[in-house]
């Protein structure tokens, strides 16, 4: 890739115009270097995922900014500032994608970043703290089964059993893979903490949005309030008794399948009425089926299983929901003669993004002439990590269609840009 890596002579200006080209033409090399049937492929800790790390890595380079690899295997970039000793501010996402995946997710955040430094190293101009643009490895759970493992290794979040994860298709654990990278295992293995939470005033991630809101509302950037965490259940069944679809009057029914619509219908109800008064909610049954193994077209159902997930950047919001849908729950079991067998549930803790942060960022989308709002992020992203690590962390999201975790997503460059220019401008006046 060295060959291609300086797409514009230093002696040409870095306008809008020139900084939009250079911004396409390295997503355009990412994407090369990167495509894999429709979309690209950049597997976690693999060749995919370090390729991309070592062009940006040689772009950075090739405008005087110094680079390295840290403990843990993440690429960072380095611009000192005005107060070289006070804590450094760090902007960056992920290098790995799922795969076949898109091209954006991830790489803008990172793109962003180094955009923003090379602006400030071509134009003269010193932040007033370090900089370190940082390129996450990791981050998708497609490859080893679990997501975060570049920001979770920084802050002691790992555990043997993760770094034991086998590779969804060569049956390699994690660890070897580190190991090649000479990423330092025997650290993350103790728990050390590999960055100092204390040491860092901001994690500051730009990313593409990942569900339709701000393509409905005409935003090109928006500013995130928080990231929702989850409660979920894999699997619900509820109980009720399989009958004859002829010979069983109304009354004497215990239909499992009407029982788990009352119960989802009242849970809809819910939903709703919170949503009114303005809570962050979302409620969804993606997998609902009667037994296939005794189910039929005359049969009164007896069993029928669903999972159930809540989503909210309020965990008081998230622990009130579930209380009601355990009330529901046995108040459709009395009402109908059935019972409802909850498995294990498991719980995501929201993140909320820090609040002097997020004001910062939309006084900076106003300078930048840009209509900006402060939405949830319903997907979770590095920024989760660092907020829980106890770092002041925020997010820029940008506009883009059709999702993500597939080769159509699509974000346009010039919305890109109006997001790097947020970042270039919360960059040199943080708020501190
Ligand atoms: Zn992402």
């Amino acid at each position: 890739m060295s060959t291609r890596v300086h797409p514009f002579p230093k002696n040409k200006d870095f306008s809008p115009k020139v900084r939009h080209k250079f911004a396409s033409k390295i997503f355009n090399n990412l994407y090369k270097m990167s495509a894999d049937g429709p979309g690209v492929s950049r597997a976690t800790y693999g060749p995919g995922e370090t390729a991309a790390m070592k062009y940006c890595a040689e772009v950075a380079e090739s405008e005087g900014l110094s680079t390295y690899f840290d403990d843990a295997g993440n690429l960072v970039i380095e611009l000192t500032g005005q107060a070289p000793d006070a804590p450094f501010i760090i902007c960056g996402s992920h290098l790995d994608s799922v795969p076949q995946g898109g091209n954006f997710d991830g790489a803008a955040g990172v793109v962003a970043g180094l955009l923003a430094v090379i602006r400030m190293k071509r134009e003269g101009v010193t932040p007033p703290r370090n900089i370190h643009v940082m390129a996450l490895r990791g981050e998708e759970s497609a490859w080893f089964g679990q997501c975060y493992l570049g920001s979770g290794a920084l802050f002691g979040k790992l555990t043997k059993e993760d770094l034991a994860r086998k590779h969804r298709s060569t049956g390699k654990s994690l660890e070897d893979y580190m190991l090649e990278l000479g990423v330092k295992t025997n650290r993350i293995l103790a728990g050390d903490n590999l960055l100092d939470a204390n040491s860092i005033a901001g994690y500051i991630e730009l990313h593409i949005e990942q569900g339709p809101v701000m393509v409905a509302r005409n935003l090109p950037v928006a500013i995130v309030t928080g990231l929702r965490g989850n409660i979920r259940h894999q699997e619900i069944i509820c109980h009720g008794d399989a009958g004859h679809a002829g010979a069983v009057p109304r009354w004497l029914r215990h239909d499992a399948v009407l029982a788990t619509a009352d119960l989802l219908h009242r849970l809809d109800t819910h939903w709703a009425a919170l949503q009114e008064r303005g809570l962050d909610l979302v409620v969804t049954t993606g997998m609902l089926m009667t037994n296939k193994d005794d189910h039929a077209m005359s049969r009164i159902p007896g069993e029928c299983q669903f999972c159930l997930e809540i989503r909210s950047q309020s965990i008081d919001t998230l622990e009130a929901f579930y209380q009601l849908v355990r009330t529901e729950a046995k108040g459709v079991s009395s009402a109908r003669g059935v019972s409802f067998e909850f498995d294990e549930r498991s719980l995501a803790a929201p993140a909320m993004m820090n609040d002097r942060w997020i004001k910062r960022l939309l006084e900076c989308c106003e300078e930048n002439g840009l209509e900006s709002e402060a939405i949830p992020s319903g997907a979770g992203h590095d920024a989760a990590v660092f907020s829980n690590a106890g770092v002041p962390s925020a997010m820029i999201f940008v506009r883009n269609e059709n999702g993500s975790h597939n080769p159509k997503e699509s974000m346009k460059i010039e919305d890109f840009m109006y997001g790097v220019d947020v970042l270039h401008a919360a960059l040199l006046n943080p708020p501190l």
